[in-house]
Formats: structure tokens, sequence, C-alpha cells
């Protein structure tokens, strides 16, 4: 067997970064951690230092770096310590580097992400933020560089796993009629609409089928998770946004479905559990152990699938409008977003107030063309900076 690849993780800390690091402790053979990153959380990046011995540590807060190498110095460990985004950057460029688990949360992904694009790596795309603000942009890089971008999200990693043998993104691929994903319907699936706007960040955070970070939680049960998903499957694919359907399966057994001209439609079934999309990702085109189970069919019985309710749930066709619109529209849809949701956490905003937010952000910045990535950055900050200004010291309450 050849030397193992070496694996940067971005965002290692994380929900999927902890998930990523499980897999690749099942196969040392095959991988090697060479980098970490994470923001400020030094203590959990100096027990996976010292567990999976990568070449460097990045951490972006710079008293945590401090932190950090004076805990791995005292431990006697060769791992440099880095601090900030371009050190990011030029962990996951490295020539040591061959995979790039891109799993920041929010619109920081960009710049690391991009990076390890342009560097032609094979990058496992967890951080859909960055592609929904970059949009075609990062599609051209990937395709100028020759690298892989291979979806993480469970529901876009379905469809990967159920299109045609050889298949990359950034095209689309012959005979497919339209793309359909499924959405658990989040923890607020049957709440009445008068009970929305008084539910808590811990019962929008208590998700019934996935454990995951805050903010897709969040956005899990706002049901705009499934509207970025939209606009990262029309980039990934490259098919219009009509063509991307959505519909509510609360078992979230069934990952995703690919229709295809003929009338078949095929699906990715598993638990729910992101160890199976991360190591398909990691070992494709091969397969190996992830330390799932496989699903008991007889056990889950049934499957349901419903229309979304787009009433209760108006995040989703906010997305759809602004994939719609194109150019710095779905950019800004995501910087008004990540406003909103950490107004929601910080209980600065109410619940139904982060679409309100997002709504009143999208009609009045207007989408023009992304040309450059100066474009998207602009898009970004003014969407920030309007979104901020709605949001009122008070709870709840817009200007
Ligand atoms: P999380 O909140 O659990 O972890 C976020 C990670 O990003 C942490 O390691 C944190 O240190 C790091 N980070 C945060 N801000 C940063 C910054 N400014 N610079 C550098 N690093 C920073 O989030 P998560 O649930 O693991 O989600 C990560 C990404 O994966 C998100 O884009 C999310 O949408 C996507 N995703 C997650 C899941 C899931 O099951 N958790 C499923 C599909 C997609
Ligand atoms: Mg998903």
């Amino acid at each position: 067997m050849s030397a193992p690849r070496g694996i940067a993780i971005l965002g290692s800390t994380g929900s999927i970064g902890r998930s990523t690091l499980e897999v690749i402790a099942l196969h040392p053979q095959r991988f090697r951690v060479a980098a970490l990153g994470a923001n400020s959380s030094w203590q959990a990046v100096v027990e996976q230092a010292q567990r999976f011995r990568p070449e460097v540590v990045v951490l972006i807060e710079p008293a945590a770096a401090a932190q950090a190498r004076g805990a791995l110095a005292a431990l006697g460990l060769p791992t440099r310590v880095e601090c900030g985004v371009e050190a990011l950057q030029g962990a996951v460029t490295d020539p040591s580097v061959q995979v790039v688990m891109a799993a920041i949360v929010g619109a920081a992904g960009l710049l690391p992400t991009l990076a390890a694009v342009r560097a032609g790596k094979r990058v496992l795309l967890a951080n859909k933020e960055s592609l929904v603000m970059s949009g075609h942009l990062l599609m051209e890089e990937v395709r100028r560089a020759g690298a892989q971008l291979i979806p993480i999200d469970s529901e876009h990693n379905a469809i990967f796993q159920c299109m045609p043998a050889g298949y990359l993104p950034g095209a689309a691929a012959a005979g497919v009629d339209k793309l359909i994903l499924t959405a658990s319907g989040g923890p607020f699936r049957t709440t009445a609409a008068e009970l929305l706007e008084s539910v808590t960040p811990a019962q929008a955070c208590a998700h019934p089928k996935w454990k995951m970070g805050r903010k897709i939680s969040v956005d899990s049960a706002t049901l705009m998770n499934k509207g970025l998903e939209v606009i990262e499957a029309t980039l990934l694919f490259a098919l219009p946004e009509s063509r991307v359907e959505v519909v509510v399966h609360p078992q979230s057994v069934v990952h995703s479905l690919v229709a295809y001209a003929d009338g078949s439609l095929l699906a990715q079934l598993g638990a729910p559990d992101m160890r199976t999309p991360i190591a398909q990702a990691l070992a494709w085109p091969e397969r190996v152990v992830s330390g799932v189970q496989s699903l008991d069919l007889g056990q889950i019985a049934r499957l349901d699938f419903e229309e979304p309710d787009h009433a209760r749930f108006p995040s989703l066709g906010l997305a759809r409008t602004a994939a719609r619109a194109g150019g710095t529209a779905p950019a800004v849809l995501n910087a008004a977003n990540e406003v909103a949701v950490q107004a929601f956490l910080d209980r600065r905003l109410n619940f139904t107030g982060i679409a309100a937010v997002i709504e009143r952000v999208l009609e009045r910045l207007d989408a023009t063309p992304v040309k450059t990535l100066d474009d998207v950055l602009a898009a970004d900050a003014a969407a920030r900076r309007l979104a901020s200004a709605l949001i009122q010291p008070a709870r709840g309450a817009l200007a």
C-alpha cells in the first residue's frame, strides 16, 4: 500500500472536524493528519494534536495560539503552532497535504477553502457557506486548478453517490432530470405558527435527527439550511434552481435522490451520521469502514415524505429568490442569515425575526454581477452592516 494521504482539517474542533478524526483514526495506514485548524478552542486542539501528531496546528486567535504553543511544548511535541487566516491558507497549500476537509462554519471558511482549491487539492466541502457566497467563482477555480471538490453535506454527498460512475462535481451529468433534496423538517416541523415566535435557542438547537454545531442547527430549524443547500446543489451539479426540489422526510434515512430522464429515481440511504459521507469522500472512489452500522430497515418500517410548509418557514423561499437573482444575492442572503442567527443565539432577535431580517436585507440590497472575489466580500460586508442595523438591542424588534 502507498504512503498514507496527508489530511488537513479546517474546523477540527467542530462537529464535522471531530467526526473526521474519528474516521481517520480507523485507517492509520491510509490517512495521516498533517494539519489542524480551529478558531480559539486550544485545549481541544492540543488533545487532538497529542493523539494525531500533525506537523502544524493553526488557531485564529493569537491568545489561543500562545496557550497551545505552551501546552504542546510542555508535552514535548514537535508540532508547530501558527496563528491567523494566512497561516491557515499556508497549511492547506503545503505539499504534504493531499486532502483538505473544509469544515469551518460560515463565511470565515471562504479564504482557506479557496486556497485549497487553488492549490489543486481534493477538497471535502462541509462549509457550504463558502460555496453559496462565492458561487461560480469557486467552481471556476476548481476547474482551473483541476481540484476535486467532493461534497460532505449529507444531501449532496448522497447525490454525488447516485451520479454516474466517475462523475465529479462541477458539470451537469448526462441524463439527470432533477435533484431531490430531503429535509428532516427540523425541531419545529409540527410546531404551530403562532408558537414559533417564542421558541428558544436551546429548543432550536435540539435537532431531532442530527447532532451538529449551533449555527447549522438553527439553519435547520428555519429551513434556511435547505435553502443554502438548494444553492449549493445548483453550483455543484450545474443545474438551475427550478430543477432542485425539496421534500421533507422526517426519518432522515433517505439522504437525497437523483431523478433520471428514464424515470429512475436513485437514492442513497443510511443512518443520519456524518461519518458515512466523510468516509465516502476521504476514500473515494474506494469504500472504507466509517464506524457507522448499516440500517435495519425492518426497524425503520416506514419512510414518510411531505411538502415543506413555506408559510411557517419562509427562509427556503428567500434562498430560492436569491438563487434566481444570482450575482451577489446568495452572498447577501448568507451574510444576513449569519448575522440574524447569531442575534437569535444571543437572544437579541426572536426566531421568526431571522427570516424577516434576511427578507429586508435582500429587498434593500440589489443583486449585482460577481466578477471578482472583492465583489463577493463587499456584498458580504454590506449585508452584515445592514442586518446588524436592522436588529435592535431590544429582543425581537426590527428597525
Ligand atoms: P461547529 O460549530 O461544530 O464547528 C465549527 C468549527 O469551525 C470549529 O472547529 C471552530 O473552531 C471553527 N471556526 C469557527 N469560526 C472560525 C473562524 N473564524 N476561523 C477559523 N475557524 C473557525 O460547526 P459544524 O457543525 O461542524 O459545521 C461546520 C460546517 O459544516 C458548517 O459550514 C456546516 O454548515 C457544515 N455542515 C455540518 C454538518 C454537521 O452535521 N455538523 C452537516 C452538513 C454540513
Ligand atoms: Mg445537509
